[in-house]
C-alpha cells in the first residue's frame, strides 16, 4: 500500500475564537473541520496548524513532514512571518502541494507564488453561489455534477488579479451578477498549487460534502510527485558527449 498522504491544515484561527457567532459554526474552528473530514480518508494523515504557535506552527520539521498544506487566513495576514513564509515557498517550489482557500488569495504566500495583487471585488450579503465545473475531466472536479450550489456564501467577483490559471477547474456565479475563477490550479517548481474560493468564516460552507469533495480531491491531486531530478542546486555541471 501506498504511503498516507501527510497533510497539514493551518488556520489563523482568530475569527472562531473572537466572535461567538462564528465559534457556534465551527466549534473546532475551521482547520477542525476541514482536518476532520480529511481525517476520515484512508490514504490521509492530518495534522493541525495555527498562527499562535511558536513559528505558527510550521517548524522546518513540520513542512518536511507535510506532503500537502491547506491554508486559510483572513484578518491577520500580516501577522505571519516573512521567514515562515519564505520557508513554505521553498517547500512549494521542492514539491509540496499547496490549497490555499477563500480569503487566503491576500495571504502573504500566495501573493508570493502568484507575483500579483491577487486583489478582487467583493460583498457580503449571504446569497447564493453557483459553482460551475468547467473542467469535468480534473481530478479536482471527480464525483461532482455540472454545478453545485453554495445557499449562502460571500460574493468574490472580477477582476480577480491573478496570473491566467494553469487550469480553471471552477467558475462561481452568484445571485447578484458577478462571476469568479472560483477553482484554479498552478504550478510552481516542482509543487501543485490550487486555490478555492469558497469558504466564508461565517457560512458552514466546509460542513458542505461537494465542498468537502473538491478539497479532499485536490489533495489528491497536489500530492508531491518524487523526483530524481531534486534538489535543485544550480550546479555547474561536465558534458555528457565530449566537446571540443
Ligand atoms: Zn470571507
Amino acid at each position: 500500500m501506498d504511503k498516507k498522504i501527510r497533510v497539514t491544515v493551518w488556520n489563523e484561527y482568530l475569527h472562531e475564537v473572537e466572535d461567538a457567532a462564528i465559534g457556534a459554526v465551527y466549534p473546532q474552528g475551521i482547520h477542525g473541520a476541514i482536518g476532520e473530514f480529511l481525517g476520515q480518508e484512508g490514504d490521509m494523515e492530518v495534522r493541525l496548524a495555527t498562527l499562535r504557535e511558536e513559528e505558527h506552527g510550521l517548524t522546518e520539521e513540520v513542512l518536511q513532514q507535510t506532503d500537502v498544506l491547506l491554508w486559510w487566513g483572513h484578518k491577520a495576514h500580516h501577522e505571519v512571518d516573512d521567514q515562515v513564509v519564505d520557508r513554505v515557498q521553498r517547500r512549494v517550489l521542492e514539491g509540496m502541494g499547496l490549497i490555499v482557500l477563500h480569503s487566503g488569495h491576500y495571504s502573504k504566500i500566495f501573493k508570493r507564488l502568484m507575483g500579483t495583487t491577487c486583489s478582487l471585488r467583493w460583498r457580503e450579503a449571504g446569497e447564493k453561489e453557483r459553482v460551475w465545473v468547467i473542467e469535468p475531466g480534473h481530478p479536482i472536479a471527480q464525483g461532482l455534477d455540472h454545478y453545485f450550489e453554495i445557499p449562502h456564501t460571500e460574493m468574490y467577483g472580477e477582476r480577480f488579479d491573478i496570473p491566467e490559471p494553469d487550469t480553471l477547474v471552477f467558475v462561481s456565479w452568484y445571485a447578484g451578477g458577478e462571476v469568479f475563477r472560483s477553482g484554479c490550479c498552478y504550478q510552481r517548481g516542482f509543487g501543485k498549487v490550487f486555490y478555492f474560493a469558497p469558504g466564508h468564516e461565517t457560512y458552514p460552507i466546509y460542513h458542505q460534502k461537494e465542498v468537502q469533495q473538491v478539497i479532499t480531491n485536490a489533495v489528491r491531486w497536489a500530492r508531491p510527485i518524487p523526483s530524481q531530478a531534486m534538489p535543485l542546486t544550480g550546479d555547474r555541471v561536465p558534458p555528457l558527449e565530449p566537446l571540443d
